[in-house]
């Protein structure tokens, strides 16, 4: 058993102050492989009163420096890859070659672009050219970061890079269910020469250290990634405070496929929803086809999911892993057998356990079709592979569809028709809206719309959610 029970606090490991032990444990084999510690309400407060302080220091310290040390951590970050890559895999199931190429590339990418951003952000400008007034970004100060475990790596470093950029200092609450690759995080950034209380880490879990984090007096701004029911209680929590909440939550992304769309289009919606398990928030998980190639559409996406395979994480190959966790793998198959009570027909996977594989927590790649947008399958986020098809009639009804979600991160288009694409992505009531496959590039704004939540990460906007503004007025 690895034993990771100390905290990251004040530039040093310490043991928590009321033993806690927690265990983590590997979804493909529902072995326990690791102990962590939750942290208590005075971890919390010893973190917090640290950050505090060298915020005083830190806030001041001049970008070519800080740049410094986010190059420094880039390449530590870089020479610990594999380290990092199997950390993934074993705490939250992605497959060994995915969780490198996916999974430990995209903290690279985050680290990578924001370097760039820091290096052109302008943290002062006049207002205009004759004005004597002058505008001066700041950092907001102590921040509370904490994380899911679905892209562990991904999130934190685009909450932590860009706090650490903009002069903040913070402590990371990582997902309790995967907590490794968060405390090799910690690591690489006490060797890359972070001063003391800039960045401190305290395991927990939500009703513990999320709670006393999100309620804390001396914390200024609280980023979340994780679910919409706990982005509520977070801020309900913070509104006492009046602190800063950025919220990325939980979405139910619909995927028009129209008739004129790519050969590969309905084929490739599959392999999307299915990638990661079908544990993206972003992930297209209703797919809507043009009643005209409605039955080719359907054959094509059961041929497609009863080709992708399932195994354990531990190795290479083009599959797909376990889900995370026993309460999740509980939740996607009531919500596969509510698919099937409610009169959907179920063309791929199902609710049994993959042939092989009856310890750990697999479920088939599935599909449903004729579902309705009232189906508990469609409206709520099930987080696993499992894809509903909905056949529409006219271009109207199929966005009226897509928007009919209490939901708004990210939308899907495919068709040919150029015009059409453009007039769908405008209408659709979501933070991104990828045609035709595209992906986004480093720095583009990743958030939702609705009850996806509120605030947007990635490049100069997510270095703005970090920054007070200031007017001073009579600068000359
Ligand atoms: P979760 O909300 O249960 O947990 C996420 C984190 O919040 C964990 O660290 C957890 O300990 C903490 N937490 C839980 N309850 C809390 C509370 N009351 N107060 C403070 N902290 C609390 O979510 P999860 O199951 O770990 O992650 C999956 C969810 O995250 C999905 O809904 C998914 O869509 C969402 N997600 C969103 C994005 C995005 O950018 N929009 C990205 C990844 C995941």
């Amino acid at each position: 058993m690895i034993d990771k029970r100390k905290f990251y606090i004040n530039g040093a490991w310490i043991n928590p102050i009321i033993k806690n032990d927690f265990e983590v444990i590997n979804p493909s084999s529902e072995q326990p492989y690791a102990f962590i510690s939750l942290g208590s309400k005075e971890d919390v407060d010893l973190a917090v009163n640290v950050a505090k302080k060298a915020f005083i220091t830190w806030s001041q310290v001049d970008k070519k420096e800080k740049i410094s040390l986010l190059e420094n951590l880039l390449k530590i970050y870089k020479s610990r890859w594999d380290e990092i890559t199997q950390t993934m895999s074993e705490e939250m199931g992605a497959p060994l070659d995915w969780s490198s190429s996916a999974q430990t590339s995209s903290g690279a990418d985050h680290i990578n672009d924001f370097i760039l951003r820091l290096k052109n952000f302008e943290f002062e400008k006049r207002f205009n050219k004759n004005s004597n007034n002058y505008i001066v970004y700041e950092p907001i100060g102590v921040c509370g970061l904490i994380t899911p475990w679905n892209w562990p790596i991904n999130q934190i470093t685009l909450k932590v890079i860009p706090a650490l950029a903009t002069g903040c200092t913070m402590i990371l609450k990582p997902s309790e269910i995967a907590p490794i690759s968060g405390i090799i995080f910690a690591e690489i950034i006490h060797e890359a020469g972070f001063p003391p209380g800039v960045f401190n880490l305290v395991n927990g879990d939500g009703d513990g250290v999320g709670t006393d984090l999100s309620s804390h007096q001396d914390i200024d701004m609280i980023s979340f990634t994780g679910s919409t029911r706990a982005g509520k209680l977070i801020s309900k929590n913070a509104a006492e405070t009046i602190k800063r909440v950025c919220l990325e939550l939980g979405g139910k992304g619909g995927n028009i496929v129209f008739a004129d769309s790519h050969p590969e289009a309905v084929r490739e919606g599959v392999r999307n929803i299915m990638s990661n398990s079908g544990q993206s928030c972003d992930a297209p998980t209703r797919m809507l086809v043009e009643k005209s190639i409605y039955k080719r559409a359907v054959e094509e996406a059961a041929d497609e999911a009863n080709k992708i395979k399932v195994d354990i994480a531990s190795k290479n190959g083009n599959h797909i892993g376990p889900v995370i966790s026993k309460t999740q793998y509980d939740k996607i198959i009531d919500l596969i057998n509510s698919g099937i009570n409610e009169g959907a027909t179920l063309v791929a996977g199902g609710p049994e356990k993959p042939n092989g594989l009856e310890k750990g927590y697999f479920v088939k790649p599935t599909i449903f079709t004729d579902v309705t947008n009232n189906m508990r399958i469609a409206k709520e986020e099930i987080f696993g592979p499992v894809l509903s098809i909905i056949p529409f009639e006219d271009e109207d009804e199929a966005i009226s569809i897509v928007n009919d979600t209490s939901y708004g991160l990210g939308n899907y288009v495919q068709t040919q028709d150029k015009e059409k694409s453009k007039r769908v992505a405008r209408k659709f009531r979501s933070g991104g809206v990828y045609i035709n496959g595209n992906s986004a590039e480093p720095g583009t704004p990743f958030g939702g719309y609705r009850q996806s939540g509120n605030g947007r990460e990635g490049g100069d906007w997510g270095l703005e959610e970090y920054l007070e503004i200031k007017t001073i007025c009579g600068w000359e």
